[in-house]
C-alpha cells in the first residue's frame, strides 16, 4: 500500500495518533455446540475480543456464525485454540489495516475532498453537502437543528417533501454506531434518490408530494468524526463515563424503553454500554425530543445498520409482538421478498429484533435471548424497523458492524 490516507490534510491528526491495526484479523467461526459458546465466552474475557455479529459474546449460541476482530498479538493463540477444539473457522480479514486503507479509495481522497456518492465522505464534506442539498433543492429539501452532540457538533436533520405542511412523515437515521460507514453513505444516496427522482419518477413524485421524509445522516457524529481522525472500529458516541476511564455510550441502547436490560451493559468500558441513564446522552435526547414533537405525523422509524441482511421489527426487547405486527409483518416482508431477496439472491431475512440472530444469513442459527436494538420510538410511533445494510457485499469492501 502506498501513501496511506492519513497523509491527507483533513486527517493530520490521525497521522500521528490514528489507532492501526496491522496484523489484527477478523475471524468467522461456526459454533455447534455448547463447548465452543464456552470456549470463544472464556476467549472473550482472556483477550478482549470484539465482537461484529453479533455484538457481544453475551448473544451467541450454539449453531450460530459469529464473527469478531482480534489483536495481532493474540492471533496464534486464538487460533490454536480454535483448531485444538475443532472449532470451524475463515479468516475473514487476514490484514485488517490493509483493509481500512483500501476502502477510503486514496487516489480519490488525494485528488479532492469533494462529496461523492460512490465512496464515503467525512463529517464536514457530509455537512457541506447537506447545506448545498438545502440550497440546490430549496423547493424540496429544508434543514431543521435538532440540537448539539456532546462535543457541540449541531445535529441536522434533512427534511425531504414537496408540502410544508404536517401530513404523514418517515424519520430515518443513519450512523447511530459510528463504524458501520456504509449507513450514512446510505441515507447520503437515499437523499440523492429522492430529490433527483422528483422530477422524474412518478412514484418518487407521489411520494414526495404525499409524505415527507426526516433524514439524519449521521446520528452519532463525534463517533462518526472518532472513527475518521483516531479509531476506525469506534462504535459508541465520545461521552466520558463517570467513575471510569471508558468513554461512549452505546446510543442504540439509551433510549428510554427496558433501559439497560438484556443485550445491553452497565460496564462503561463495553461496546453495549447503555449510559449512566435512559437517555443520558445529548444525542438520543435530541432524536426523542425532535420525534416526540413531531408525534403526529411521523408514521415509521427506520434505523439503518450494518452488518447484516435484515429486517428487523419491534420488539426487540420482549418476545411478544407489537400491536401492528399484522399490518407491518406483510409489508416488510414484501419489501424483502420484492426488493431485497430478488437483487441479491439471499434467503428472507426479516425478523423480530428479539428473534434477529435467527434468521441471518445462516438458517441453521437458532433462538435466543432479547436482542437490544433502538426500538424506543415503537412504544409511541405506529411502526419502527431496522434494516441492516448487507454483509455479503461490506466484507471486502467495507469494513462494518
Ligand atoms: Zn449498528
Amino acid at each position: 500500500m502506498g501513501l496511506p490516507w492519513i497523509c491527507f490534510s483533513a486527517f493530520a491528526v490521525c497521522l500521528a495518533s490514528c489507532l492501526k491495526f496491522h496484523g489484527h484479523k477478523v475471524i468467522q467461526v461456526q459454533l455447534e455446540t455448547e463447548e465452543h459458546v464456552k470456549l470463544i465466552k472464556s476467549m472473550d474475557k482472556t483477550f478482549n475480543l470484539d465482537f461484529w455479529r453479533p455484538d457481544s459474546s453475551s448473544r451467541i449460541a450454539p449453531k450460530m456464525t459469529v464473527d469478531f476482530h482480534i489483536h495481532a498479538n493474540h492471533t496464534e493463540t486464538i487460533l490454536h485454540l480454535l483448531k485444538q477444539n475443532t472449532v470451524h473457522y475463515e479468516v475473514l480479514f487476514h490484514d485488517l489495516q490493509a483493509g481500512i486503507e483500501a476502502q477510503l479509495d486514496n487516489s480519490r481522497l488525494r485528488k479532492s475532498q469533494k462529496h461523492k456518492y460512490n465512496k464515503y465522505n467525512d463529517w464536514d464534506t457530509i455537512t457541506d453537502w447537506a447545506s448545498k442539498m438545502a440550497s440546490e433543492h430549496s423547493d424540496l429539501v429544508r434543514l431543521i437543528d435538532i440540537g448539539n452532540t456532546y462535543e457541540g457538533r449541531p445535529m441536522t436533520v434533512l427534511r425531504v417533501g414537496q408540502s410544508n405542511a404536517e401530513g404523514p412523515a418517515i424519520f430515518m437515521d443513519c450512523g447511530i454506531h459510528a463504524r458501520e460507514w456504509i449507513s450514512p453513505a446510505f441515507c447520503q444516496w437515499f437523499v440523492r434518490e429522492l430529490v433527483s427522482g422528483y422530477s422524474k419518477n412518478e412514484e418518487i413524485k407521489k411520494l414526495l408530494t404525499n409524505l415527507t421524509f426526516y433524514i439524519l445522516p449521521v446520528l452519532n457524529i463525534d463517533g462518526y468524526v472518532y472513527t475518521w481522525t483516531e479509531d476506525r472500529m469506534w462504535r459508541k458516541n465520545r461521552s466520558p463515563a463517570e467513575d471510569s476511564d471508558c468513554f461512549g455510550t452505546d446510543l442504540n441502547r439509551n433510549f428510554n424503553v427496558s433501559w439497560c436490560d438484556i443485550g445491553s451493559s452497565d460496564e462503561p468500558c463495553t461496546e453495549i454500554y447503555c449510559g449512566k441513564s435512559a437517555q443520558s446522552e445529548e444525542e438520543t435526547k435530541n432524536v426523542a425530543n425532535f420525534i416526540l414533537s413531531h408525534l403526529k405525523s411521523i408514521k415509521a422509524y427506520i434505523s439503518i445498520h450494518a452488518f447484516s441482511q435484515m429486517i428487523l421489527y419491534p420488539y426487540s426487547y420482549t418476545y411478544e409482538l407489537a400491536p401492528n405486527s399484522k399490518e407491518l409483518i406483510p409489508l416488510l416482508d414484501r419489501l424483502m421478498t420484492g426488493l431485497i431477496h430478488k437483487a441479491y439472491n439471499t434467503p428472507s431475512p426479516l425478523s423480530c429484533g428479539t428473534q434477529a440472530s435467527v434468521v441471518s444469513s445462516s438458517p441453521s442459527l437458532r433462538y435466543e435471548p432479547p436482542v437490544k436494538k433502538l426500538h424506543w420510538p415503537s412504544n409511541t410511533s405506529p411502526i419502527m424497523f431496522s434494516l441492516i445494510l448487507p454483509n455479503k457485499f461490506c466484507y471486502t469492501y467495507c469494513i462494518l458492524h
